[in-house]
């Protein structure tokens, strides 16, 4: 391929590095443009998409119903504040309650903002419906867990990346083992003041870790037992990602209350959103929780538009169908290569686990590599490839994205 701007993929690098705080550590290719599946850098080289903004952009770059919706929405009102009514939230609101079954939705805008909301809802309810005294509810987390950067949500990570040197840290948090449904018994018997469980259906950060089959139905019954608040945050797994429009799906239930950001919006803007039923939410009263950005007219249009899209174009089922292709082709490469260990995933969220020690960089090779090789894919924790294509997909598309996986692997194996 032709190379025309050899040097704006270092100027801009460059610039990142003097200019921004240093929080992120790139994959060194510079993206200027996006359709669909497709990214292409500012050397004008073309790649496949496989992380898709942490399955922020399900539906595919600048989708163009989405970015339509956009610029009409954008020139007609963006931003009014909760101080005033809109005429877009409220066909929003009955919109994305009806899509997921729900009374009510709290509007935000970012991930982390609506699981802090979700955690403000929980403990308010603890108080005020379930009488536990003031200042001591608490809510069960699992080890592992990513719910974003907060001083609060940090508060209860094990990542001691994300964690050491923020503290004070806010209490009334406990720590269980995920994918264990007795030491979820355990403590919802043992402790006291319990308000709520707070659960990825699917961990993604931390490798895209699916637990045994029976474990959300498992969960659900037992905190429907003891009176304690299934919440689940479907940041990166819910909207059509694992196959299904929400992972716990896949078990037939339904959370108390339901978490949801990244792809709500399609990618082109932060919209997030804390869904409940009425004795749930009926908690949060004027005043005591808001912000001066969620529930904005230009969100509401973009994320109702969105929701259309998965709907129409089928995601969910794409995902599913794509999903098992994708991972029958991998476990071909895991069969035949030492240096792979196991390939899970759900629908198009999955992962390939490498065969080396957690702090080799046989992860981040295998991902330059990968960039060379036109796929764009980032490591995460302890030498694992997370593939998280657009949604949008063909099985054309698919099968090559599989074959240059392949080969890549395949030029490091001995
Ligand atoms: C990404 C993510 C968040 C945080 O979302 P932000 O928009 O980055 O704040 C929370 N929970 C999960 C499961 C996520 O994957």
């Amino acid at each position: 391929m032709l190379v025309k701007n050899q040097g704006a993929t270092q100027s801009a690098i460059a610039l990142e590095d003097q200019f921004g705080a240093h929080n992120y550590h790139p994959l060194p290719v510079v993206l200027h443009r996006g359709e669909g599946v497709y990214v292409w850098d500012v050397e004008g080289k073309k790649y496949y998409d496989f992380l898709s903004a942490y399955s922020a952009v399900n539906q595919g770059h600048c989708h163009p119903r989405i970015i339509n919706k956009l610029k009409e929405q954008a020139e007609t009102l963006t931003l009014t504040s909760r101080a005033f009514y809109n005429d877009q939230l409220g066909v929003y609101e009955k919109y994305v309650t009806e899509y997921f079954g729900f009374d009510k939705v709290l509007p935000m805008n970012t991930g982390a903002e609506a699981v802090e909301t979700a955690i403000k809802i929980c403990r308010k309810y603890a108080y005020e419906k379930k009488g536990i005294p003031e200042e001591s509810a608490k809510i069960v987390v699992c080890e592992n867990n990513f719910h974003g950067r907060t001083t609060t949500i940090i508060s209860f990570s094990n990542d001691e990346t994300a964690r050491k040197n923020f503290g004070p840290y806010t209490p009334g948090f406990v720590k269980i083992p995920y994918d264990d449904l007795s030491s979820l018994e355990e403590i919802l018997k043992t402790e006291e003041n319990i308000a709520g469980f707070l659960f990825e259906p699917i961990q993604g950060e931390a490798g895209v870790y699916v637990p045994q089959e029976g474990y959300l139905k498992g969960a659900r019954e037992l905190c429907a037992e003891h009176d304690v608040l299934f919440i689940a945050d479907e940041v990166q797994t819910g909207i059509a990602r694992t196959g299904k429009l929400l992972a716990v799906h896949h078990e037939e239930v339904q959370p108390d209350i339901l978490i949801l950001g990244k792809a709500l919006s399609g990618g082109v803007y932060p919209v997030s959103a804390v869904l409940a039923d009425n004795h749930i939410m009926e908690v949060i009263r004027p005043g005591e929780h808001g912000s001066t950005f969620g529930g904005n007219p230009l969100a509401s249009a973009i994320a109702m538009e969105a929701l259309e899209v998965v709907k129409d174009e089928k995601l969910a089922e794409n995902a599913e169908r794509l999903g098992r292709i994708f991972r029958s082709e991998m476990q071909k490469l895991v069969d035949h290569s030492e240096l792979l260990v196991l390939v899970r995933g759900k629908g198009l969220l999955n992962a390939i686990v490498i065969n080396d020690s957690e702090d080799s960089s046989t992860a981040w090779d295998i991902c330059m590599k990968l960039k060379e090789n036109g796929l764009l894919a980032k490591p995460t924790h302890g030498n694992i490839i997370r593939f998280a294509p657009p949604l949008v997909m063909t099985e054309e598309q698919l099968r090559e994205c599989a074959d240059i996986i392949a080969q890549t692997i395949r030029s490091f194996s001995k």
